[in-house]
């Protein structure tokens, strides 16, 4: 489908910013969702809004159908063997959580090391420095390299037999590198680590498939996926989420109780206590619908193309430096300019309609790896166009002249 009726789709690409049509580059905080998307929340709240599971009235049947039917699609969507395989969070942030408060205490102990990446977003940082805290353990960091790519012999020479868990970022937020999983997984399993995979940027952009993969975790947030807020996606090898202790305890996620005793329910909803996230589970289908009618190939070529056009035209202008330059990258640019804080960009950017994002992206050790406090950066979707890097491109010119 050509780009223009895939714009057609997102309502708010209509709108104006500061008088200026919106050029959204922010894709990588949150992208846009599509009418179908936003369609899907006020059917389901004007039409069969009910509590799921337990209803045996035709909305809570009609609910509980919906909010299944995600988890069949979520489960395609990654190539997960088995429904039962998709835990419903709030997103990557709660799904790396899970992890860390159930299969982490249940299997990490004194001296035990936790391996994760010197680009990781800090969702999947601070859980394990909390474990590590907690248990005794110790956390050890892959360094970067100037490109922005993982040190893959620092790697492999980390593992040993203390390591239990390697748990990385598949594409990074502030730099687009797109990581080797594949070895990553296979080297840690050949010590008997288990593996989390981060798939907050990866999911949109990049074909995933769990199975083939071999992770021991994945997960990634409906909002990134042109889906709803306060939704995601854990992943979890079933024998892992069977042997698991329990996340959180209330309805849902019991199968009998008694003062004396409580039993849990089989997997998913083991770890799905209290009423979810029904209206933005249901439309998180929808999203996920609409990126495999789209197509992954398609939208990926269209992403490269707008990535080759912005990186050339960005190499261009005098005292920009692009921040990350991985052989493998998904459609994001993160960028400094000589003399010139980032922040007071992205404010000046916003007055011309352009939203991008400044800061540390939530990375701050790997901003101080590269020794800035932060980067511009611009990420790019299915519906952007060439004509609005042109935008931006013309933007960062009268920036850049304005204050320097
Ligand atoms: N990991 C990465 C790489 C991310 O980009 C993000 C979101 N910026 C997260 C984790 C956390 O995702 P969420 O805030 O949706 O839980």
């Amino acid at each position: 489908m050509a780009i223009l009726d895939l714009r057609q789709q997102f309502p708010i690409l209509n709108r104006m910013v500061k008088g200026k049509p919106l050029v959204y580059f922010d894709n990588a905080a949150t992208s846009q969702k599509p009418q179908v998307v936003i369609d899907a929340l006020t059917h389901y709240y004007t039409h069969y809004n009910a509590n799921i599971h337990r209803g045996i009235h035709t909305l809570a049947e009609e609910a509980t159908m919906a909010y299944e039917a995600t988890r069949r699609t979520a489960q395609e969507f990654i190539g997960a063997v088995s429904e039962e395989e998709i835990i419903f969070t709030r997103g990557t942030t709660e799904g790396i959580n899970l992890v860390a408060y159930t299969w982490g205490r249940q299997n990490i102990g004194t001296g035990d090391e936790i391996i994760i990446s010197g680009m990781e977003h800090h969702s999947n940082i601070v859980p394990w420095q909390i474990l590590c805290e907690e248990k005794g353990a110790v956390l050890k960091v892959i360094p970067v390299n100037d490109n922005g790519e993982l040190v893959m012999d620092t790697y492999k020479a980390l593992l040993n037999s203390k390591t239990k868990l390697v748990s990385v970022v598949h594409v990074s937020n502030s730099l687009g590198t797109v990581n080797p999983i594949k070895e990553i997984i296979e080297a840690a399993h050949q010590v008997g680590a288990k593996v989390l995979i981060d798939g907050a940027q990866s999911a949109v952009h990049l074909d995933i498939n769990v199975h083939e993969m071999d992770c021991d975790f994945f997960a990634f947030s409906g909002h990134k996926v042109y889906g709803p807020t306060g939704v995601g996606v854990l992943y979890g090898k079933k024998e892992l989420l069977e042997s698991m202790p329990v996340f959180q305890g209330g309805g849902e996620m019991i199968k009998e109780v008694t003062f004396e005793k409580t039993t849990y329910n089989d997997l998913p909803y083991k770890y799905e206590a209290g009423t979810p996230n029904i209206a933005d589970t249901i439309a998180l289908k929808a999203a996920l619908d609409f990126i495999k009618e789209t197509g992954k190939a398609t939208i990926r070529a269209h992403e490269e193309e707008l990535l080759a056009y912005a990186t050339a035209q960005f190499q261009a202008i005098p005292g920009l430096k692009i921040i990350g330059n991985a052989k493998e990258k998904v459609s994001l640019i993160s960028f400094i300019i000589k003399g010139v804080h980032p922040q007071d960009v992205g404010v000046l950017l916003d007055n011309q309609g352009i939203a991008v994002r400044t800061g540390h992206h939530c990375t701050q050790p790997l901003m101080a790896r590269f020794g800035i406090p932060g980067t511009i950066r611009a990420s790019f979707a299915l519906y952007n166009q060439k004509e609005e890097i042109d935008a931006l491109i013309t933007g960062l010119h009268k920036t850049i002249k304005m204050l320097s």
